[in-house]
């Protein structure tokens, strides 16, 4: 891939570098994203399973789901992406990580700055106290009642129509008004709010890359569009930064 001199000083000069991912920057490391064929699980759609509703009707079958995606997330391991991005927070004291991803791979890869903005399946809360717990998939299998107050727990994600952390999302928020420069890797932008975040960006005069195999719902205040698996293309793009 040509980058051509003008991006590369903009590595150089740009301050509060941001990075935004999702779910397509762990497809290289084997974790289905959730739209495409291979996001299916039985006949389910995620739409259909990581929500509040579904829980309520049915918690078995959707921690059923959850216990699935957290055996298969344990087997996988982060790619040359998470492992660049790692390596820009160690280059780069004004980098900063939001990812949407739940999968833990970026902290497996080493970064540290990390805002989890929709949670991560490896913990859990229960649905009463509001105590967190680290997930302990075999423990889970035989309960997911609350140690606590025996109520039932539920993965520590935000699902589909749920409301963001306050806090979490207020400093996502500042990072994108100061940021000068943003990645969008892997994501679809069929989630409101990270598009937002997107557009925040921009409007506060960052330049926008944009990294994904498809056009998406982030495209249109893209700077730059680099058609490219995020494994093959972000190592390359975090050698010119010094
Ligand atoms: P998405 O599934 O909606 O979209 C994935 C995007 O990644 C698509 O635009 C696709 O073109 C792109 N993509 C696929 N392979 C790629 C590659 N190798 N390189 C670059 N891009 C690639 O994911 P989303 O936008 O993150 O939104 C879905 C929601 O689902 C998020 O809230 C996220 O938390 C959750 N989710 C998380 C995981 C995970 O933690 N790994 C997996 C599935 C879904
Ligand atoms: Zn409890």
């Amino acid at each position: 891939m040509q980058i051509s001199p003008e991006i590369k000083d903009r590595f150089k000069n740009s301050k509060n570098i941001l990075a935004l991912t999702g779910a397509g920057i762990s497809a290289e490391s084997g974790v289905p994203t959730f739209r495409g064929k291979e996001g299916l699980w039985k006949q389910y759609r995620a739409e259909e399973l990581a929500t509040p509703q579904a829980f309520s009707r049915d918690p078995k079958l959707v921690w059923e789901w959850y216990l699935w995606r957290m055996e298969l997330i344990s087997t996988k391991s982060p790619n040359p992406a998470h492992f660049a991005l790692a390596e820009l927070e160690r280059k780069r004291s004004d980098f900063h990580l939001i990812t949407q991803n739940v999968d833990g791979l970026h902290k497996r890869s080493g970064s540290e700055k990390i805002i989890e903005i929709h949670g991560n399946i490896f913990r859990n809360r229960c649905t009463n106290c509001n105590r967190k717990y680290d997930s302990d998939v075999s423990k889970l299998k035989n309960s997911t009642g609350c140690p606590n107050c025996k109520s039932i727990v539920r993965p520590d994600v935000l699902w589909f129509g749920e409301s963001y952390d306050t806090d979490l999302l207020n400093r996502a928020v500042s990072l994108a008004e100061r940021s000068e420069l943003l990645f969008v890797i892997g994501s679809s932008g069929a989630v409101g709010i990270p598009v937002e975040l997107a557009r925040i960006a921009k409007e506060n005069g960052a330049f926008v890359i944009e990294i994904n195999i498809d056009p998406s719902g982030y495209s249109k205040y893209a700077d730059l569009f680099l058609q490219e698996k995020a494994g093959e293309i972000i190592p390359e793009l975090i050698s010119y930064f010094v």
